[in-house]
């Protein structure tokens, strides 16, 4: 069996100055693409994988319109040059913005299906934080989306996706998706997996996968900063029986409809200014803490869709006079070029913030060289340490996440021997999480500011938890057209 796979991943800010285009991408495709994704094949040596088209970029702010046309374009041509496939399976974050497309990936995925026509199934691997439209799910068979955040199972997700593909072609289950869009709009920071509510609400949700009739349980979260009319939390289930597939999906949505006011921020929450004396605190030498502080700068978090080139918060260390934390890190592209030009040791006058659009303010100081990293021939991923008033500062080309230890060993930094971190994140990532004491997240300004009640909302559907609190909702269980068409085959007696 031939199934063709690719897709478009990326989530878009609504509130982002920054526009993607082609370059922001890591495109893989043919070869490079099936040996990606040979270990999730690996499982299944019946399946020949027929690898089509596949874009990814760290979240920012929307995709350039021409930009998201042409990858569409290559991706259906090398699907129709695929053509016949036995299925198609979309690798998908969910959470694309593109000018003049209200549901970009309901677009993309109902091309596709134009391509293979009704009766080749199309399975759809999504991340938790995308947004699903009735559009979307009238044009799949199969829905399956991570059940972690942080996310730690994209590979189990799109195994989930490729086996009931694969069960699907063999012709041992025919299923549909059903769904129900919950008012409810939450940040990733209030709704991880690893703290109640949301632990036990994902843990209900592989019990729920074994219900007969039942295959596949998810909730989706949403994605909060796009002020699209179609941004919502909701359910979703792929399912062989609709009595089944109704009820699971009404039991997960109304889960976390009861759950919404439960879902808090889990680490210490406050504005910066407010945060700033436990900090003077923890930079205070012979405080005999344990580990680091780590503060997320969550506005401007580049995972999450932040332009990640605001100074705020070095600002704001320069204005109290703190010393001695490491910033990782601010894209600084309008600098680099200067200082991976100087020697080390050298100093001179910098500019730190909108690098890259950002309303930052612009912050001038004065940058001493420490070390360097990339060269001209990868300009995107070169890098500097630098002193500035006595806190070592990473400045990146590019916007670039610092999860990993391996991010601050490259600049001989070890997090763990750190009195304080600050780093663009929301909830910290696996690695530093374990290592914060404490972990602090200030409510900084920028693309993906956590104040989201204060965000401008002209176009996302009304009433939604929490710009509204006082309403009263039930949820409803909607089926894809496509399980209509399926009695209505059976009706008729057609295949
Ligand atoms: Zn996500």
């Amino acid at each position: 069996m031939r199934i063709a796979f690719g897709g478009l991943h990326t989530e878009c800010s609504t509130y982002s100055q920054q526009i993607q285009h082609w370059q922001d991408f890591t495109i893989a495709a043919g070869e490079a693409l099936a040996h990606q994704h040979a270990p999730l094949f690996a499982a299944h040596p019946q399946a020949e994988p027929v690898p089509l088209f596949h874009a990814r970029s760290i979240p920012g702010g929307p995709v350039h319109r021409p930009t998201y046309e042409g990858m569409k374009h290559k991706f259906l041509k090398a699907l129709g040059a695929a053509t016949p496939v036995d299925g198609v399976l979309l690798l998908m974050h969910g959470a694309v913005v593109t000018p003049g497309l209200a549901d970009a990936e309901g677009d993309w995925i109902s091309a596709v299906r134009a391509v293979v026509g009704d009766h080749t199934p199309i399975a759809l691997a999504y991340d938790l934080h995308g947004n699903v439209t009735q559009q979307v799910i009238d044009n799949i068979d199969i829905f399956a989306a991570y059940r972690t955040a942080p996310h730690i199972d994209t590979d189990t997700t799109r195994a989930r996706a490729l086996d009931m593909l694969v069960r699907t072609i063999k012709g041992d289950i025919k299923p549909f998706v059903g769904w129900a869009p919950v008012p409810v709009l939450l940040p990733g920071e209030r709704t991880s997996t690893e703290d109640d509510p949301c632990a036990s609400l994902y843990a209900t949700l592989p019990k729920i996968d074994k219900t007969p009739g039942v295959e596949d349980a998810n909730l989706m979260i949403g994605y909060v900063w796009a002020d699209e009319a179609r941004a919502t939390a909701c359910a979703v289930v792929t399912a062989t029986d609709n009595t089944a597939c109704r009820t699971a999906v009404s039991q997960i949505a109304q889960s976390y409809w009861q759950a919404r006011e439960a879902c808090c921020f889990r680490v210490t929450t406050d504005t910066l200014d407010a945060l700033l004396p436990q900090i003077k605190a923890a930079l205070a030498e012979n405080t005999g803490q344990s580990g680091p502080l780590i503060l997320a700068d969550s506005g401007d978090n580049p995972t999450g869709g932040g332009v990640g080139d605001r100074s705020d918060v070095l600002a704001a260390f320069l204005r109290e006079g703190l010393r001695g934390a490491v910033f990782a890190g601010i894209s600084c592209a309008t600098a680099l070029p200067k200082l991976m030009a100087m020697e080390t040791g050298a100093t001179c006058q910098i500019e730190v913030g909108a690098a890259l659009g950002s309303c930052s303010p612009l912050l001038r100081a004065s940058a001493t060289l420490l070390a360097k990293s990339g060269n001209a021939a990868a300009a995107k991923d070169q890098a500097v340490l630098v002193e500035i008033a006595g806190n070592r500062v990473i400045l990146t080309a590019d916007r670039r996440p610092f999860h990993n230890l391996r991010d601050f060993e490259a600049f001989g930094i070890t997090p763990a021997d750190e009195r304080c971190l600050v780093v663009k994140s929301g909830y910290l990532s696996p690695q530093l999480a374990p290592l914060a004491s404490p972990a602090l997240m200030a409510l900084t300004d920028g693309a993906v500011n956590q104040s989201i009640t204060t965000l401008p909302n002209t176009k996302r559907t009304m009433p939604a938890y929490p710009f509204a609190k006082e309403f009263q909702w039930e949820p409803e269980a909607k089926l894809s057209s496509r399980a209509f068409q399926m009695e209505l085959d059976l009706e008729l007696g057609t295949p």
